[in-house]
C-alpha cells in the first residue's frame, strides 16, 4: 500500500525522469489539451478519458495523464459535495470515512497524510469532521464510491487540520486559528450560592475556583458568604473572527462585597515572573496557609474536645474534619517539603508537610497519594497531594486536617497567619499600571445582572450553599 509520501514522491520522480525524455512527443498532445480547454471549455468538460485515449497515440498517454487528470478533476469539481460528519462513540477515522462513502484505500491514504499533523486516535465523540467528497462517474475508481477532495477538523482551540487531495495522494497541513484576546466579565448578587450565580452568567468553573482560592485566605466561604453579597469577575476571553467565545483564560480581577466588607484582587505578574493576586494596595492575597485544603467540602467536625465517634470516650480533636466524596482532591495548604507520606496507624494514609521553621500541616484518612508526593518532595500551595478517603480509624470519607505550630496543635480556623509579599517602589508602580488597565477593561464591560436562583433554601439570612 502506498503512503501519501511515497505517492507524491512517485509522481515527482515520474515528472523529473520520464517527462524530459519524451518532452518532444508530449508537446503536441499537451498543446491540444490546452486548446480545447481555452477554446471550448464546455467540450473539454464533456470529454471522457476514452475520447482522450482515442485522440492521443498510446505511447504519448503517460504524459497526457496529468492533463487528463486535470480535466477529470475539473469535471468532478462540479460534483463536489460538502458534508459534516459527527464522530460517534467507538468510531475510528477509517470507520467514519467509510461510513461517509470514501473507499478503503482512499481513506487509508488520507489518514496516513493526516497522521503527519494530527493523531487520528484523538478524535472524540461529538467532534465534527468536515468532508468534501467528489462523486465522479468516470468508472476509473474501482475501490470507492466517492473520492475525498478535502477533510478538515478542529485539532484544538488554536489549531485546525486540513487534508487536501494532491493528485492521487493527500497533503496535510496545520492551520493556526487566529483568536482575538479580550476580556469577559460578570457581576451579580449571590441569592443562593456562588456556583449557581456564576453558572447563570456562564462564568467558567476554573475562573470561579480561582476567585474562591484567592479570597479563601481572607474569608471562609462556608461560614462567611451570605445572601445579598455581591461579586464581580473579569477574566481573559479569546474569540473567533465571528465573535464566538473560543476559550477563556485566567481570572484578572475579582471583587466580593459583603455589606461593609469589600474585598478586591488583581492578577499581576511581578518582574521576577511570579503570578499572584494582589489587593488594590499591592499586598498579596496569599497567606502562608490556605484556610481550607479541599474544595466544596462540608466542615463535619471542629477543633477541640469531643466524643470520639468510634472509641466513645471524650478526647481532644486535634484538627478539623472536612466531609467530601471519596477521591476529592486534597491540596497542600502552603508551600513546603513533605516530611512524611505513608501509613500512620489510626490516621490511615497520612501526609505531613513542613512549611517553615514553625508551621506544619497534616492530612489524614486519605484514599491515596498524588504522583510524586513522598518524603522529601517539595510541594506548592494549592498543589494536589492526595485524595479524600476513609483509611485508618474513620467512619466515612473525610479529610482530617491538622495545623501544628512550634510542635503543638492549633485550631486551623483561628490562625493569624503571616501575610504574603507586599509590592513596593518600582514594582508597586508597575502593579498600579496593570491595575489601571484592568479597571479600564472593567469599565468597558456591559452592566450585567444575575437573575434570582431558586435553590430551595428560605430565609434572607440563610448561608450560601453549594447546590
Ligand atoms: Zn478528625
Amino acid at each position: 500500500m502506498f503512503t501519501s509520501r511515497s505517492r507524491s514522491h512517485g509522481r515527482a520522480w515520474r515528472l523529473r525522469h520520464v517527462l524530459p525524455a519524451v518532452a518532444c512527443v508530449a508537446v503536441p498532445a499537451l498543446a491540444w489539451a490546452i486548446v480545447i480547454q481555452v477554446e471550448d471549455p464546455g467540450r473539454a468538460a464533456q470529454a471522457s478519458p476514452r475520447d482522450l485515449e482515442a485522440a492521443v497515440p498510446a505511447r504519448h498517454f503517460i504524459n497526457v495523464a496529468s492533463t487528463a487528470d486535470h480535466i477529470l478533476e475539473e469535471r468532478a469539481r462540479n460534483r463536489r459535495r460538502d458534508t459534516e460528519v459527527q464522530v460517534r462513540s467507538g468510531d475510528t477515522m477509517m470507520g467514519l470515512l467509510q461510513r461517509a462513502g470514501v473507499g478503503r484505500s482512499e481513506a487509508y491514504r488520507a489518514i496516513e497524510a493526516l497522521k503527519k499533523v494530527y493523531s487520528p486516535r484523538d478524535i472524540r465523540p461529538g467532534q465534527a469532521i468536515h468532508l468534501a467528497l467528489l462523486h465522479d462517474e468516470t468508472g476509473l475508481e474501482t475501490d470507492s464510491t466517492a473520492r475525498l477532495a478535502e477533510m478538515r477538523l478542529r485539532a484544538s482551540v488554536e489549531r485546525d487540520v486540513k487534508v487536501a487531495r494532491n493528485g492521487d495522494g493527500f497533503v496535510a497541513e496545520s492551520v493556526e486559528r487566529s483568536l482575538s484576546r479580550g476580556v469577559a466579565g460578570a457581576r451579580g448578587e449571590i441569592r443562593s450560592s456562588l456556583y449557581v450565580a456564576s453558572e447563570q452568567r456562564n462564568v467558567p468553573v476554573a475562573v470561579i475556583l480561582e476567585m474562591i482560592h484567592g479570597f479563601s485566605f481572607a474569608i471562609d466561604f462556608q461560614r462567611d458568604l451570605r445572601r445579598g453579597d455581591r461579586f464581580e469577575v473579569v477574566y481573559e476571553a479569546f474569540r473567533e473572527a465571528g465573535g464566538q467565545l473560543a476559550k477563556t483564560g485566567p481570572l484578572l480581577y475579582a471583587s466580593l462585597d459583603q455589606q461593609g466588607n469589600s474585598l478586591e484582587m488583581y492578577r499581576y505578574e511581578t518582574s521576577d515572573g511570579e503570578v499572584d493576586y494582589f489587593t488594590p494596595k499591592g499586598e498579596s492575597v496569599r497567606r502562608l496557609l490556605m484556610r481550607t485544603p479541599v474544595d466544596g467540602a462540608r466542615l463535619s467536625s471542629g477543633y477541640g474536645m469531643r466524643k470520639h465517634p468510634i472509641l466513645g470516650y471524650s478526647r481532644m480533636h486535634q484538627g478539623i474534619d472536612f466531609a467530601a466524596p471519596r477521591g476529592t482532591p486534597v491540596y497542600a495548604a502552603g508551600n513546603g517539603k513533605v516530611e512524611y507520606a505513608g501509613r500512620n496507624g489510626g490516621y490511615g494514609n497520612y501526609i505531613r508537610i513542613r512549611h517553615n521553621g514553625s508551621f506544619k500541616t497534616a492530612y489524614a484518612h486519605l484514599k491515596g497519594f498524588a504522583k510524586g508526593v513522598h518524603g522529601g518532595a517539595r510541594v506548592r500551595q494549592g498543589e494536589v497531594i492526595g485524595y479524600i478517603g476513609t483509611t485508618g480509624s474513620s467512619t466515612g470519607p473525610h479529610l482530617h486536617y491538622e495545623v501544628l505550630k512550634g510542635g503543638g496543635h492549633v485550631n486551623p480556623r483561628s490562625l493569624d497567619l503571616p501575610t504574603g509579599r507586599t509590592l513596593r517602589g518600582k514594582e508597586l508602580a508597575r502593579f498600579q499600571q496593570v491595575k489601571a488597565d484592568i479597571d479600564r477593561l472593567r469599565d468597558g464591560l456591559p452592566e450585567t445582572r444575575i437573575a434570582q436562583a431558586s435553590c430551595g433554601d428560605g430565609g434572607a439570612k440563610a448561608k450560601a450553599k453549594v447546590c
